[in-house]
Order: structure tokens, then sequence, then C-alpha cells
């Protein structure tokens, strides 16, 4: 029998792929150069040259029956060496080679954290605006979501929100920094309150809370700022990474876990982690890519051109009357919707073939997410249709 649930998801549709389809098939009337389609967050930059030629040196070098074969299910030995000791030299941690586990993205990563850390019932905090695959991952699990608003316009945490929501049944907390799709980075003195409220609630429940710190945004900041290793801060820490959005290699499928070093659960995460990865099928994350990541820790694409189409969209809405919070990374913008019915603004900025993600999609309706990875010269083009949309609602023009 298909299960109900899951014929349900796989029949709704992905929200944000219907968006990107309308704008290939209004392309086709229009022309591609009149549709500014800022709907998926798929990297605009290149890869970084040593990405490139990793991959050719590895093509020509190994005998390919090694280089495309199996690795163990939690990734290749040298790999997972490499990426314990690029954590332990960036952010002063004690990760083994055993504590990593090689994924599939984030999204694999995220699906085996949901699987490794919730039992049927156990409930799961994360904050709003979220990349709504939490809640999949999470009710795959059997868990149950309980989101959280952050402080209105800023995205930060609201402390009494976050503290009021916590319980005995929470097991799990899913944290995003820099945040799709507000661009947010969750300050230190944040992350330090939330640490010092878990760590007494799991003392007082007997349980350790644990938090899954979602980050493939971290090398994507802009302005300096630093983005705070949420594993130096709680122990009971799982951290998820992607090289997706840092190395512009979405459709490669590389990413990582790392289990917490200073975790009394430290054994019992990484079998757990083991254990979901293999039930979900998630096994020897794609090998010619593990290697090449490997190669390229630490390294991100020509990040100046996406600080530029930063400047350029956020500097030319609020100069329209558009209202948003300044993306410190990541490559989204979250505007605010001038009319409560953000469905209903994105709907309008349609019909100037703008092509934005309405916020009801990340559990924030009144706002409008744009992914502003795309070609600069979209943006300058689609600054005057933007001025046509701020005149229809009437906002101030500068
Ligand atoms: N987490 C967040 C916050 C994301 O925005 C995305 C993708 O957009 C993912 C996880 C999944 O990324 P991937 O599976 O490509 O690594």
């Amino acid at each position: 029998m298909i299960p109900s649930e899951v014929y349900a998801l796989g029949a709704s549709g992905n929200p944000i792929r219907e968006i990107a389809d309308y704008a290939m098939r209004r392309a086709e009337e229009v022309g591609a150069e009149n549709v500014y389609d800022f709907s998926i967050g798929s990297p605009s930059i290149a890869p970084p040259a040593a990405a490139q030629e990793a991959a050719e040196r590895l093509m020509k070098e190994m005998p390919p029956t090694q280089l495309h074969a199996y690795s163990p299910d939690q990734g290749l030995p040298e790999v997972r060496k490499a990426v314990a000791d690029y954590l332990n030299s960036a952010f002063s941690m004690t990760y083994a080679p055993e504590d990593i586990y090689m994924t599939s993205g984030a999204s694999a990563g995220l699906a085996i954290g949901c699987r490794a850390l919730l039992s049927p019932g156990d409930e799961c905090i994360t904050l709003t605006p979220y990349f709504s695959e939490y809640r999949t991952y999470t009710e795959a699990a059997g868990g149950v979501m309980r989101e959280v608003s952050t402080e209105p316009e800023t995205f930060q945490l609201d402390y009494e929100a976050f503290a009021a929501a916590v319980n005995e049944k929470t097991w799990l907390v899913i944290l995003n920094s820099p945040n799709n799709p507000s661009g947010v980075v969750l300050g230190e003195e944040s992350i330090k309150k939330i640490a010092a409220l878990l760590t007494a609630r799991s003392a007082e429940y007997g349980h350790p809370i644990y938090i899954l710190a979602d980050e493939p945004y971290r090398d994507l900041v802009y302005d300096g700022d630093a983005v705070p290793y949420i594993p130096g801060f709680y122990a009971d820490t799982v951290y998820c990474y992607s090289f997706s959005k840092s190395l512009s290699l979405p459709g490669e499928r590389v990413g990582y876990l790392a289990v917490p070093p200073e975790s009394k659960e430290r054994i019992a995460l990484r079998a757990a982690v083991s254990g979901a990865g293999r039930m979900l099928g998630y096994v020897c994350a794609p090998v010619l890519f593990q290697r090449v990541c490997a190669a390229c820790l630490g390294q991100t694409g020509e990040l100046r051109e996406y600080k530029k189409n930063r400047d350029l969209i956020y500097e030319g809405l609020t100069a329209l009357g558009f209202s948003c919070a300044k993306p410190q990374g990541a490559f989204y913008l979250f505007v605010k919707s001038p009319e409560e019915d953000a469905r209903a603004f994105c709907k309008k900025a349609m019909a100037h073939d703008l092509l934005l993600v309405p916020g009801d999609d990340f559990a924030c309706p009144g706002y409008a997410r744009l992914a502003y990875c795309v070609p600069e010269e979209r943006l300058r083009r689609a600054l005057p249709a933007f001025g046509r949309l701020a005149a229809e609602y009437g906002l101030r023009a500068e």
C-alpha cells in the first residue's frame, strides 16, 4: 500500500521547482531576458578552479576501477580524516575521522540527522523562517515539528518564545545560519543563550537535547561577519555541512555530518548516524566528488559577485520603498510583502515577470524570498519592474 503521507508529499510537488518550471515556459513566450527568475537557490558563480583541477587530475591519474569503486558507507577514510583535520584547525575542535559521515549533500545529512536523533513522538524545534524540508525529515522520522517565531523584521532569536517551546519531549533543535531564506546570521549572544538553556533543560529532563546545526551557507558571508561555530558552544551539536553552495557543486551531492567529540553520547551518536544512513540508503556518498571536495576544503568560488548582487538588490529595493533585513550571508533576500498576503504579492510580482517565493513556504507568511544567485544583468534589468510593482502599491520612491 502506498502510504498516504508519502503520496501527498510527492503529489503536491515542490513549489519552488514549479515556479522555476513556469519561468522556463514563460521565457519561451517573452524571451529569457524578460523573465526575472529569483526562485531557486542554485549557485550562479563558478566553482573554484581547484575543484575543476582536482576532478581532472583524479580522472586522469586514478585507475578507473579504483576511482569509481564503492567507499565504505561512511565515506572514504582519507576524506573523513581531511574533513576532521580541517574542522579541528578552523574551529579548534577535536574531531576524529570516525566522527565524520560523508553524505549526499545537506539534504541527506539532515534526513540522517533527524532519523538518528528522533524517536516517534519526539519534538523537534526550529526557528521560523526555515527551509521547509526540516519538517519533511522530522516527520519522516516520526517526530513532531514545533516552529518558533523569531523577532519580526530582524529574524533574530526571540529568546522568550524559544524558552517557552522547549519541553521534556524536545529532543532536537535545528538551527540554520546563515539562514535560508532571510540571510541572517545567528549571533554569538543568541547561541550562548540557547546553549545555556538547553544545558539546563537537558539536566532537568534527564536526557540530552541535541542541536542539528545546518550550515551549507557558512562560507558565504559578505561583510567579514564571523559565523559562530555552534558545536564550539554546545557539546551536543551534530554539525551538517554541504559543498553545494560554497563550492557551487549542488548537482554533485556531497556534504557531511560531524558527530560532536565532546558529547557524552559520542560513540552512540556515531553508531546512530551510521545506522540512520544505512536505514535510509544514504551510504557511500559520490566518491569522485568526495575526493574533489576534500581537495577544496575551506575554499569558495568568487564571492564578490554575490556581495555585489546583494548590495545591488538590497539598495535597489529599499530605495523603492520595500523593506527587508540586510542579508549578512547566503544568497537570499527576504522582502516584507507590502500587503498581508504574500502569496497575493508574489502573484502581482509575477504579472511583472518577477518570480519570488512566498514566505508561507518557509513558515513565515507576510514575506517573499528573492534568490539573488543570478547573473547581475538579471537584477539590473529587474529593477524597473520592481519599480512598477512598488508604484502599484504606492510605495515611496526616493
Ligand atoms: N539546508 C538549507 C538551509 C538549504 O537551503 C538547502 C538547499 O537549498 C539544503 C539544506 C540542502 O542542500 P544540499 O542538499 O544541496 O546540500
